[in-house]
């Protein structure tokens, strides 16, 4: 199995190298060569299994010899030990016909914890092969970088930066992020937006004699392995609804495309998903792209599901390498364009991406009269970021189970949660000193001489 640069001209990679890397070096995303695909009796004999024996089925083709399967399968039983729920993923019903998949029960409370425990463990497994250390920097608009430190942190091969916008994440994220107290995580509280934080870290990526020097990884959902992580649960997901001899449809809160692009990849590897819907708050980007063919972007918005809160959605150029037919140079030149604010999709690829995805919107008012609703006639406290996705998917309830992706727990936005329902979420109870804990962060510009400095001063000490 190899993998191949959406902008074509990076070389290709193993699973290993392209997890370690990140960003291809000609500024694409690696995707694989060719998407292995799984029978139906294979599918079918995944009903009744555990989370972790799925999870190796399903992403078993797509890592090559990178780890022998027993190392593989010790790696997953370690990735998801510390999860607070025997099921991993377990599914609510709220309706005949929709379903919760809640992916809130790792330790940080949202479903980034599902790649980066595993992450966290491939990581430190091939480096202590090799001997390496390597710098790992990401850019969070809060979930990302909570579930990051906690994953990596303590780990001896690794120092983990974590960029994230000053006063734009919940107070629960911040301290997710700033009370870790492992001499290897360090938080960055940068001056500007989650899109300014992702925009310095592409660039440290592309300053080669930096990314060479400091042995640059990365671990944003660019990185193949997120995504492959992501895959699994819907598998589980489906195959408890019915699937392979049902069709399933999934609506997917979505951010920058990287939770609902693996359910494009459940799909091609032969899960039959019927509608996967992408579901976004005000900061609508990918819904008016799939409405109009033109990708344009504007100001991001803050809003009481600041996880969603972005506008170049990094996984989206996955979905059009495919949309133009895996030609990277395509690729390459509409992403130039994006530079200037926009690029306007080919008819060709726009069609495809239409037959691909549906999509919706839900405004502040909305997403507020959704937890409201949902606690009113339901019993469920929903996280703002999932009430945007129940409240796009009730427009497309029909007679296909729907499954709409809970993202994070509803105590980790615990303001939008009350001003809606005028309940406080409680932490669970392992998380409950997370107010008393000392925090340690630094504040700094979003400039890219400035953080490159912070970081190599960092971790020369
Ligand atoms: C990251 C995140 C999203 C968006 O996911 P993408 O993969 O970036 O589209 C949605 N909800 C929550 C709670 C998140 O943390």
């Amino acid at each position: 199995m190899r993998y191949i640069s959406t902008r074509g001209t990076a070389p290709a990679l193993t699973f290993e190298q392209a997890m370690l890397t990140g960003l291809a070096r000609d500024g694409g995303l690696y995707v694989p060569e060719v998407v292995p695909t799984l029978t139906h009796a294979q599918i079918a004999a995944m009903a009744g299994q555990t989370y972790e024996d799925v999870a190796f089925d399903v992403m078993r083709p797509f890592i090559g010899d990178t780890f022998t399967d027993d190392e593989f399968r010790k790696l997953i039983a370690q990735a998801y030990a510390g999860f607070g729920h025997a099921a991993r993923a377990p599914l609510v019903q709220l309706d005949a016909n929709h379903f919760l998949l809640e992916l809130f029960h790792g330790p940080t409370l949202a479903f980034k914890d599902f790649a980066m425990q595993l992450i966290g463990q491939m990581f430190q497994a091939a480096l202590s092969r090799s001997g390496e250390r390597v710098t790992i920097v990401g850019a969070t608009s809060g979930d990302t970088g909570s579930a990051a430190i906690e994953a990596f942190r303590g780990l001896e091969a690794v120092d983990v930066f974590i960029l994230y916008p000053h006063g734009r994440v919940s107070e629960v994220q911040r301290r997710q992020m700033t009370t870790p107290t492992e001499s290897n995580v360090h938080a960055l509280a940068v001056d500007g937006d989650f899109d300014d934080c992702q925009a310095a870290v592409k660039d440290m990526f592309n300053d080669f004699a930096f990314r060479d020097d400091v042995r640059l990884a990365g671990v944003n959902s660019i990185n193949w392995g997120r995504v492959l992580a992501q895959v699994v649960y819907y598998f589980t997901a489906a195959v408890s609804l019915g699937a392979p001899h049902r069709q399933v449809s999934f609506t997917v809160p979505t951010g920058n495309f990287g939770d609902i692009f693996a359910g494009y990849i459940a799909r091609q590897m032969g899960l039959p998903i019927a509608d996967l819907v992408v579901a976004t708050n005000r900061n609508d980007i990918l819904h008016r792209t799939l409405e109009t063919g033109a990708y344009t972007k504007q100001g991001v918005m803050p809003t009481i599901s600041p996880s969603m809160d972005i506008q170049i959605s990094s996984n989206f150029e996955r979905a059009l390498f495919d949309a133009y037919g895996r030609d990277g140079a395509a690729v390459a030149t509409q992403m130039a364009d994006l530079k200037n604010g926009g690029f306007q999709i080919s008819q060709g690829a726009y069609q495809m991406l239409k037959e691909t995805f549906k999509s919706g919107r839900a405004s502040e008012e909305q997403t507020t009269a959704a937890i409201r609703r949902y606690r009113a006639n339901h019993g469920e406290l929903l996280c703002p970021h999932t009430a945007v996705g129940v409240h796009v998917a009730e427009s497309y309830l029909g007679t296909t189970p729907m499954v709409t992706l809970a993202t994070a727990h509803p105590a980790k936005f615990p303001d939008a949660v009350k001003d809606a329902t005028g309940i406080t979420a409680p932490l669970p109870p392992r998380m409950a000193d997370l107010y008393d804990r000392p925090e340690r962060v630094t504040r700094v510009s979003a400039d890219l001489a400035t953080l490159q400095a912070v970081i190599k001063e960092r971790i020369n000490q």
